[in-house]
């Protein structure tokens, strides 16, 4: 299995470490298989791993790795659009959308069916910015910040097109407030009565949302799945480490019907369809709660695109400390 990176305007893949000559990725059968006769057996060095105890020794056997490596250059575009804010100073500055295009082609077959068809991941958040954008569109007067609808590639192979789009985006990085990423439409499952936020916390972005979820009658609920990292995991964090602020407005637990178990549901999703052949569109979608989903997703953009502040992480966060420097713009962080 290969993997991808962008090319550099040198044609230099991004994020790509020649220092490190051999890498190997083993099944669990194979790592016990490597770890018969060490000092310590596969269980006790996961366990050390987990209670982060440093450990290295010797293993009983030795190994020679010798690489191979064939690589080939492929294209795959992003697609940006562009609405120009109303407001003659504030129309200068950004806030962007993205949802990814791509899902990962062909895969192991399931029930005869080798294509994974990505109905909820992603074509569910691109076809729910395409109408966010043309509600955009659509309005008497834009919005006094402009606002970008950027469709991303390659978020499966590794968030390629937002990290290019973050590194080289088609307007001044400063001058990009917020991001607001859809990866899974919200609400396709059930009815819900609330929404989760992945990186509210964050920054101010929190009050934009809890501002929109008010608006249309969502509660907010605190990540339920916080081990998932899932905060760090779409192309939301290719703009968190230039520095900007960013949400993923995501399902939430509760459903309208007590008699369903959300997180149930959710947690069934991803164990027995995401990333297979069964997302596709013969699963149960439920398109007006979705509706009501993208409505959430406009006014979280819609919010912070009419703020006089622009958004600010909040004061000693991580994300800030670490990325805000990088922006440039107000969103410094400390
Ligand atoms: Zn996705």
């Amino acid at each position: 299995m290969g993997e991808m990176h962008w090319l550099d305007k040198s044609g230099v893949p991004h994020d790509f470490f020649p220092e490190l000559r051999g890498n190997v990725l083993l099944s669990q059968k194979g790592a016990e298989t490597l770890f018969a006769g060490a000092p310590k057996t596969l269980d006790q060095v996961f366990a050390a791993a987990k209670a982060s105890k440093p450990q290295g020794f010797t293993l009983s056997v030795t190994a020679r790795i010798h690489t191979v490596a064939a690589q080939s250059v492929i294209q795959s575009a992003n697609i940006v659009a562009e609405l120009k804010g109303s407001d003659p100073v504030l129309r200068d500055q950004y806030v962007v959308y993205t949802a990814h295009v791509d899902h990962l082609g062909i895969c192991p077959a399931v029930e005869g069916d080798n294509v994974c068809h990505g109905a909820m991941d992603n074509a569910s958040g691109t076809s729910s910015l395409l109408e966010i954008a043309h509600a955009y569109a659509s309005l008497p007067k834009p919005p006094r910040r402009s606002v970008l609808f950027v469709f991303v590639t390659g978020e499966e192979m590794g968030l390629l097109g937002s990290d290019y789009f973050a590194h080289f985006p088609s307007v001044p990085l400063k001058s990009i407030v917020a991001n607001v990423n859809i990866d899974g439409a919200p609400g396709l499952y059930y009815p819900m009565k609330d929404v989760i936020a992945l990186g509210a916390e964050h920054s101010t972005m929190g009050d934009d949302v809890t501002a929109a979820a008010r608006q249309i009658g969502y509660e907010l609920s605190p990540d339920p799945m916080p081990e998932e990292v899932m905060f760090i995991r779409s192309d939301q964090y290719s703009f968190v480490l230039q520095g900007v602020p960013a949400v993923d407005v995501t399902d939430g637990i509760k459903a309208t019907d007590p008699k369903v178990n959300g997180l149930e549901v959710i947690k069934k999703w991803l164990t027995t369809r995401y990333h297979t052949p069964l997302d596709n569109m013969d699963q149960p979608m439920d398109f007006d709660s979705a509706a009501k989903g993208a409505v959430m997703n406009f006014l979280v953009g819609y919010e912070v695109a009419e703020h006089s502040s622009v958004p600010a992480w909040n004061k000693g966060d991580f994300f800030g400390t670490t990325f805000g420097p990088r922006h440039g713009g107000n969103a410094t962080g400390e």
